[in-house]
């Protein structure tokens, strides 16, 4: 099998070649048919997330090791699968759900694995998707995509999971009857508004300075795009929700949109933070109290909700996300390109040379 892999953070990918490895008991070999490139791929290929005041988190700290297979977007075929594998077809489709905990803590067994402290996740703890193969060391992580191509399916292991998980921390009520404001007009942004639309969510509200993602927005079922850099947002904004703001959801995570999220919350609203750019906030501690507000942050989402969202996306035939398809050899010019602002929606790694 062949891979492209870290090998020395911040340097070129490596083409790396290994013996194509036979699955045992529980596992299983999928060939990778569409691996998405996230931004956090980009973290940790820099090894660090900027906490802000000028402090870094270090991925290696936190137990990655090089060399690595990045990739945790993975959708393919299965080829092979170990002796104790049941209700798996050689030859049928699969995205894999890639936030593996160890399996044993309570966290795993109440089924919240991506919340493991020993995690396990693909292409961050063990080789992910920017190759020709990967293995799977459990069979109850594939989640069947029926016939929705793998291109659209990939995608919904990271960036949709995580916008599905943090629109279900939403109460229930509030999606049903306020417009939910959305920081960023990106890629989670995009998928959060469908997702909203899907989960028969009242409206949504975005929020991007970025003029040229408004028109997206729109597309994707925003009800209103405004710029913070022109409007007063905060007063507009509230006019759009109907007075007041019951929920939102930060795609961004920056110091500027979480500390503009919580003045605009009403008593008792609720801040749920998916971005990760960077940042730190003051938080006024008596307003946690006075204005009854949760600020609640999420990490990508457990297998239930990764099947719950692919049961969504067939019964409700949700359109797939903007993507660039590119031959997975050129992995690492994606992944330059995300860092550079170009991609142009989500990349998504293929074997198949599609748009060469
Ligand atoms: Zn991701
Ligand atoms: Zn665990």
């Amino acid at each position: 099998m062949i891979s492209f892999d870290i090998v020395e953070l911040k340097k070129p990918l490596v083409r790396t070649e290994h013996p194509t490895p036979q699955p045992e008991d529980h596992q299983v070999l999928v060939r990778v048919l569409a691996a998405g490139v996230c931004h956090s791929d980009l973290h940790i290929w820099h090894g660090t997330y900027d906490l802000g005041n000028g402090k870094t988190l270090s991925m290696m700290d936190r137990g990655m090791k090089l060399p690595l297979t990045p990739g945790h977007e993975i959708a393919g075929e299965v080829v092979a699968v170990g002796d104790k594998v049941k209700n798996i077809e050689i030859g049928k489709n699969y995205v894999i759900y890639p936030w593996h905990g160890c399996g044993e803590c309570k966290v795993c067994r109440r089924g919240d694995e991506n919340l493991c402290l020993n995690g396990k996740s693909l292409g961050i703890y063990q080789p992910g998707g920017y190759s020709d193969y990967v293995l799977v060391s459990d069979s109850r992580y594939l989640v069947d995509i029926g016939d929705m191509s793998p291109v659209q399916a990939a995608p919904y292991a990271c960036s949709g999971l995580t916008t599905y998980s943090a629109i279900r921390k939403i109460k229930e009520q509030v999606l049903k009857d306020e417009k939910v404001v959305l920081f960023g007009a990106g890629g989670l942004g995009l998928m959060a508004i469908t997702l909203i639309k899907a989960l028969g969510g009242a409206g949504v509200l975005v929020i991007d300075p970025d003029e040229s993602k408004h028109a997206a927005a729109l597309q994707a079922g925003a009800d209103a795009v405004f710029n913070p850099r022109k409007d007063d947002i905060a007063t507009e904004i509230k006019k759009a929700a109907g007075g007041a703001v019951w929920a939102i959801i930060d795609c961004v995570g920056s110091s500027q949109t979480i500390q503009a999220g919580q003045d605009m919350l009403t008593k008792g609203g609720q801040l749920v933070q998916i971005g990760l750019f960077g940042g730190h906030i003051d938080i006024s501690t008596p307003f946690m109290v006075l204005k009854a507000m949760t600020y609640q942050g999420t990490y990508v989402g457990n297998l239930r909700e990764l099947q719950e969202l692919i049961a969504l996306v067939k019964d409700k035939h949700l359109p797939p996300v903007a993507t660039t398809c590119m031959h997975f050899s050129k992995a690492f010019t994606a992944l330059l390109a995300l860092e550079e602002g170009k991609a142009v929606g989500r990349q998504v790694l293929t074997p198949g040379n599609l748009d060469a």
